[in-house]
């Protein structure tokens, strides 16, 4: 009885590690998620309009894949904010990482659309999550192998903390907010990225 069961794992094992394995396992896995917002480097799938009380977004998008770099969780998004992320990334963010020699592969994505006040605390203004202008990121995954933290790598003083605070600082200006851990205790853990503008400037923390 166990002998077909091994051979069948076996074949499986054999096919999976054929070829170029990661690559076709994504394509088949992309078809079904749509170019969104006209842009190439954005796959996802469309969502109906968003409105629950001041938290609303028109024509949101839920993203997958960001200029070839897979999220985590897919992100629930305005247009605009979507474009800005994948631009950031394409150019600034795998920049930011090449003195790893690596490239970004995937985010570890924290939050996106989400209907509550900053920093969820009571009485406080609205959120940029709540009208799909805003995301968290904890982490970074290299093709390499290796894993920039927001929690346990922002302080290192080696490459990896160099490489990630320049993944950081490459944010401010493409996001006209940028919350790291030196911001608040609220973002000890995550990078908040959003696209609220102020006439004075970005602000980058
Ligand atoms: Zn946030």
């Amino acid at each position: 009885m166990l002998k077909p069961v091994l051979l069948f794992t076996l074949v499986l094992a054999a096919c999976t590690r054929s070829g170029a394995p990661d690559l076709s396992a994504y394509s088949g896995e992309h078809e079904s998620l749509s170019r969104l917002c006209g842009n190439p480097a954005l796959l996802g799938e469309r969502l109906d309009d968003i409105s629950q009380g001041q938290c609303r977004i028109d024509n949101p998008v839920l993203v997958h894949v960001v200029a070839g770099v897979e999220l985590s969780t897919p992100a629930t998004l305005n247009c605009g904010t979507a474009n800005t992320l994948a631009n950031w990334v394409q150019n600034d963010a795998q920049n930011a990482v090449k003195s790893l020699r690596s490239r970004i592969t995937s985010m570890r994505v924290l939050a996106s659309y989400a209907c509550r006040t900053r920093n969820s605390q009571p009485g406080a203004r609205l959120s940029e999550h709540a009208l799909g202008n805003a995301i968290d990121i904890g982490s970074f995954k290299l093709a390499n192998g290796t894993k920039l933290s927001i929690e346990y790598d922002w302080r290192r003083t080696d490459r990896e903390g160099q490489a990630i605070r320049a993944l950081v600082d490459s944010a401010c200006g493409p996001f006209g907010t940028v919350l790291g851990p030196d911001s608040d205790p609220f973002h000890y853990n995550n990078l908040h990225l959003d696209t609220a503008k102020y006439r004075s400037g970005a602000y980058c923390r």
